[in-house]
């Protein structure tokens, strides 16, 4: 900026005072030499040695005031202008407003200060757009993690000046990665631009939207009057982006969870902000996504529990902590124990028996869910091939796997080296799944759950419902039962439109073919109900709750008679199939 003004300087100003100058100092000098001595000059330097003392000092001290004058001038027309002119520039750059009001002057002054004027604006337009790149997201137009930690700490001052409570909603999308993997990238970018507007629909013009990672958003709602608003918000939001879109020509289910904050109750500045706004999310997830979480205190000592469980989970497998529990699965018609399914129980040493929601999610963020599952579905081969040894009925067991079991390339190689060792045939396995587990990343899984099928392994789309399946997908998966989730069933009593659920799963499940069972019967009514939609199996409360193998295998010996007084018994699963047990190689 300095160079533009001095270029200006010397360009506009210098040149034409040096020139003016000269020209003038050229005119002055002969007239001055011409008056002081007049026509006699030359006569007189021609014998200079000739002047006498007196003349010699006029002579000094006239060529002395003309360099003198000539300094004096210099100083006035040009040096002096100029330092005034760069002191006035470098404060009109501190002060805009200054060089603004001087712009009218139609001296140097004048020229300076346009020069001036025009030059910062140049500049801070072009700062102004290097400003909006740096803050803004190029794919959704919204603003990025750096803009919204600025816009953050502005609304946090200004909420602490004017008493005001501020709220911070964090989202990510629930099938992004299965969306992205299945449509390509093209689609994902689509969708999430999708989600920018639709949060920018549902905001007010007051409010910050921004996209902070891949498919994490967040929202500054400021200010915010009352929490129950941001909550409503909140929950627009989730509605709006759990209805299926169109991308391409495939319709998906995006779905959302959310996170909220507020300031100050929850914390006082940006870091603690969305430290707590990122738990609240993590919560929302763990709820079973599709889920708005507020931020509270028992989520920080919710997060120190889980660091300890993480610990403690690293060394439950070495020291044989985990235990199987089973809980019997009970024909509606017969009233024959058909199954059961294995449920893993964990002795801790200090906290006692942990229930899996405590830590298997934990174990599935940090990978151990995969030396966990192959425990389970060891052990639950070995028992049920115990069970058979000792000559009670035989059932199907099923166990559960997790998502990060369904994605590895090797799970049915495991289990058909599990069932081989085991020597147990695959008609007397089943594995559950549950359906947002299958929603991510379709076609590898559909190559996982067809190498099963074809061994013989059952398998089961557990919590059925609850996810949001799409039934093009559903047709192709080679499912052998859908089991309804327990709210559903629940509902069925408690609301006026409860049953119309479980008897839309019950007619789907008919249509497809494949079999339905019903988790969470816990009264006779729920069981007549169910019996007269035509449910093929039930679990829950009402014939047996989880038991140790030990227990469950007393209970399904005293079983044989059937567990619904006023069902007719019939015979039980015919006998092992020879399939696996002879062709171990799987493809
Ligand atoms: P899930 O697979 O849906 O299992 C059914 C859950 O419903 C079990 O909870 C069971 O105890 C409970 N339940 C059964 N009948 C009733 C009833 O009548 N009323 C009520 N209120 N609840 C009933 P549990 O054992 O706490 O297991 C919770 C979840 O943990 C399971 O849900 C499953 O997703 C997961 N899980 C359990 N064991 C394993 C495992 O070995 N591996 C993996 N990956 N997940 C497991
Ligand atoms: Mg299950
Ligand atoms: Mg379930």
């Amino acid at each position: 900026m300095i160079n533009r003004l001095l270029l200006t300087l010397k360009v506009q100003t210098i040149r034409q005072k040096v020139f003016a100058y000269l020209a003038a100092l050229g005119v002055m000098g002969g007239l001055s030499f011409a008056w002081v001595w007049g026509s006699s000059l030359h006569d007189r330097l021609g014998s200079a040695a000739g002047l006498s003392a007196m003349e010699q000092a006029v002579l000094i001290l006239g060529v002395a005031l003309w360099v003198g004058g000539a300094a004096w001038g210099m100083h006035r027309l040009v040096l002096r202008p100029m330092g005034m002119l760069k002191d006035f520039a470098s404060s009109a750059l501190l002060q805009e407003g200054v060089a603004g009001a001087l712009a009218g002057r139609s001296d140097e002054f004048g020229d300076v200060a346009r020069a001036v004027v025009g030059a910062l604006k140049e500049t801070s337009s072009s700062n102004e757009q290097l400003r909006t790149l740096a803050m803004t997201d190029s794919l959704t137009g919204l603003g990025n993690r750096n803009h919204f930690k600025d816009r953050l700490s502005r609304a946090l001052e200004a909420g602490d000046e004017n008493s005001n409570r501020v709220a911070l909603v964090v989202l990510d999308l629930d099938n992004f990665k299965g969306i992205n993997d299945m449509l390509g990238h093209e689609m994902g970018d689509e969708l999430l631009r999708l989600v920018g507007h639709e949060l920018q629909d549902n905001s007010r013009k007051t409010d910050t939207v921004a996209r902070l990672s891949a498919d994490e958003f967040a929202l500054i709602v400021d200010p915010v009057e009352r929490v129950e608003t941001v909550v409503a918000l909140a929950q627009r939001i989730l509605e709006a982006l759990s209805l299926p879109r169109v991308l391409g020509r495939t319709e998906v289910h995006p779905g959302v969870s959310i996170g909220i904050t507020v300031f100050p109750h929850d914390g006082r500045d940006a870091e603690t902000l969305m430290k707590n706004a990122d738990l609240a999310l993590y919560r929302a997830k763990a709820e079973g996504r599709g889920n708005i979480q507020l931020f509270r205190h028992e989520l920080q000592l919710r997060a120190i529990e889980r660091n300890a469980i993480e610990r403690d989970l690293r060394i439950a497998l070495q020291q044989e902590q985990f235990e199987l529990y089973y809980q019997p699965k009970v024909d509606m018609q017969t009233g024959m124990v058909r199954g059961a399914e294995a449920l893993l129980r964990w002795n801790h040493p200090e906290r006692g028996l942990v229930p899996p929601d405590m830590f298997i999610p934990i174990a599935e963020q940090n990978g151990l869910i995969v030396d966990i599952s192959r425990w389970v579905i060891r052990q639950a081969c070995e028992q049920n091939r115990k069970w058979q040894d000792e000559g009670l009925p035989k059932i199907s067991v099923a166990v559960n796997v997790s998502a990060l079991d369904l994605r590895r390339r090797d799970l049915s190689d495991l289990i058909a080296n599990t069932l081989i060792q085991s020597r147990l045939s695959p008609q007397f396995l089943e594995i559950e799944v549950t359906e947002s587990m299958v929603m991510h990343d379709v076609e590898a899984v559909i190559g996982t759950l067809r190498r099963l099928r074809s061994l013989g392994v059952g398998i089961g789309i557990d919590d059925f419902g609850t996810g949001y399946s799409s039934l093009a997908y559903l047709k192709r998966f080679p499912v052998k039962c859908l089991k309804i989730d327990r709210s559903f069933i629940r509902d069925m009593t408690s609301d006026l439109d409860g049953q119309a659920i479980p008897r839309l799963v019950i007619d789907l499940a008919r249509s497809l073919g494949v079999k339905v069972v019903a988790e969470g019967v816990e009264t006779r009514l729920h069981l007549d109900l169910l019996r007269g939609m035509g449910c093929d199996e039930a679990q829950g409360y009402y014939f047996g709750r989880p038991m140790p193998a030990d227990e469950f295998a007393v209970f399904l010996d005293r079983a044989q008679e059937g567990l619904i007084p006023d069902a007719k018994p019939v015979p039980l699963l015919e006998n092992d199939g020879p399939a696996l047990l002879e062709k171990p190689s799987v493809a």
